[in-house]
Parts: structure tokens; sequence; C-alpha cells
């Protein structure tokens, strides 16, 4: 079991809060925190994204999650691409991080940025994710930032550099929620386009079973379900909850009800370990 989409340190972008108090306590606190939560929910290993203009030394903003993940196995880090930086020294810098093979994926923040996907400051990034095989992840639909510009993080807009670099895959985080059917035709059209199903809701634990949600949780579920039928691609979706912003377990549970049993070991599992190749 795969969580393709956690987050273990306050990502650090405009107008967006640490996420959660847990992310602000001390590293062996949160790993302490992580390691139940992922026992919990029977998920061995978690990818967590990186945070956003870190320093010089730290070009793709995983030193705290690398840190983490010498107390927490089975914990990966993912790179941000930052498209205000593409200068020739910061991107030998993050090229000199990528060949310690020590980045599972690269993402860039759509929307927190005001930079659509075809912005000349990302193409660096995929000749980077294209040399070293790595997936590029795209945050799309809604943002946690009253900064955020939300046309530059509609899912569409990955189709046209989906295209342009076919040799790149591009993962589509949350599934372009609320767009999920633009999400799923982008991943229906292009064979190098995959979607990961974290934060399609957020909430604690009683969220969950909260009475009063269980109608939106419902439709949730069924848009869900619509858009995972009609991109045709069972072997392009991946599971990830966006911890911790939703309790492992009950996402888990969550996203299970949506998805037909016959393809949760590929959602679960198989398709992240063959994209990330872990
Ligand atoms: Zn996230």
């Amino acid at each position: 079991m795969i969580d393709a989409h956690i987050h273990v340190t306050p990502p650090r972008l405009p107008g967006v809060g640490s996420l959660s108090p847990w992310l602000d306590t001390p590293a062996a606190v949160r790993a302490d925190v992580l390691r139940r939560e992922m026992q919990a929910a029977e998920v061995k290993q978690a990818l967590a994204m990186g945070c956003w203009n870190a320093s010089e030394e730290d070009p793709l903003g995983i030193a705290e999650t690398l840190a983490l993940a010498r107390l927490v196995p089975g914990l990966f880090a993912i790179g941000v691409a930052d498209p205000t930086r593409c200068d020739a020294a910061h991107l030998r810098r993050v090229e000199s991080v990528l060949a310690t093979k020590q980045v599972y994926a690269l993402k860039g923040y759509l929307g927190y940025l005001p930079y659509a996907p075809d912005h000349p400051g990302y193409r660096p990034y995929y000749e980077l994710a294209e040399r070293y095989q790595l997936p590029m992840i795209f945050h799309t639909g809604d943002t946690y930032s009253p900064c955020a510009k939300l046309r530059y993080a509609q899912p569409l807009l990955v189709d046209d550099v989906a295209v342009d670099h076919p040799k790149v895959k591009f993962v589509l985080a949350h599934l372009g929620n609320p767009w999920l059917m633009d999400a799923a035709e982008v991943v229906c059209k292009n064979v190098n386009v995959w979607a990961d199903l974290s934060g399609l809701v957020i909430g604690d634990a009683n969220s969950f079973t909260a009475e009063q949600r269980q109608e939106m949780l419902a439709e949730t579920q069924q848009a869900l379900r619509r858009a995972f039928r009609y991109a045709e691609r069972p072997n392009r979706f991946l599971y990830g909850s966006d911890w911790p912003l939703v309790p492992m377990a009950a996402y888990r549970a969550f996203i299970a009800a949506a998805i037909p049993e016959l393809y949760h070991a590929l959602i679960f599992e198989d398709n992240a370990r063959a994209l990330f190749r872990i």
C-alpha cells in the first residue's frame, strides 16, 4: 500500500499556512505521528511533497523530508520545480540533487504560483524529468490560498505539455478537483498522464462519520467513480491522501468505497510502484 501524496513539512507557498499543527512539531514527534498513521492505514511507503523556495543548499526543498525519512522507513521525497528559478546556477544545483537519486518526482504548484504548465520557466524541469526519468506532478484544482490564481490550476492546461513532452510522465494531483471530468479527459487522451486521488475532501476523523457530511461525501465518491470510469485507464490512477489534511485510515476507506474492488491492487499499490519505481 503506497500513499503517493502526503506532506511532512509546511509547503511554504504564498498565502498557505502550515496545513496542520503537526507540521510545526519537532522531527521526532512528527516521525512518531507519521509512523502511527501509516501503520493504522497499512501504508508501507509514502511520498512527501517538498517545500517551496528553500535555501540554495536545498534547491528542491527536500532536506526536511530526507531528515524525517531517516526516522520513518518507507518515506520518499518529492522535490519542488520552481518556474521562477530556472537560471543556470539553480538548475545545476537541482541536477546535482537529482544525481543523488534521493528524489522520486518533481512537483509544480499550479495556481499557487501563477504560471501555466507551458510557461518557459517549467521547460528545464521537463528536460530534467525526462533525463532522470522522474514523474512531473502538478497541483491541479482548488487551492488553500487566497493568493492563488485558479485558472493556472485547471487540469486541462496539462494537456498542452503532455503533448509537447511525450517522454515526460505527468501526474494531476487531486484529479483536478473539482474539475474531475476535465482531469479524467486529460488522463484518457494522453498515455503519459496519471492522476492522484488525494485531498478530494479534507477534515478530521469525525468529519468522515458526521451525519451532516454524508451526502457531500457520497456525492464526491460518485463524482470520482464517474471520472474513473470515463477515463478507462485504471492503470493510471494513484492513491494519495494529502495527509495531514485527512487521517490516513479514514481517507483510505473513503477512496476504497468509491473505486471498484477489482482495481484496488492497481490504485493502492501497483500503479505507484511502477510509476515511481519503488
Ligand atoms: Zn497536497
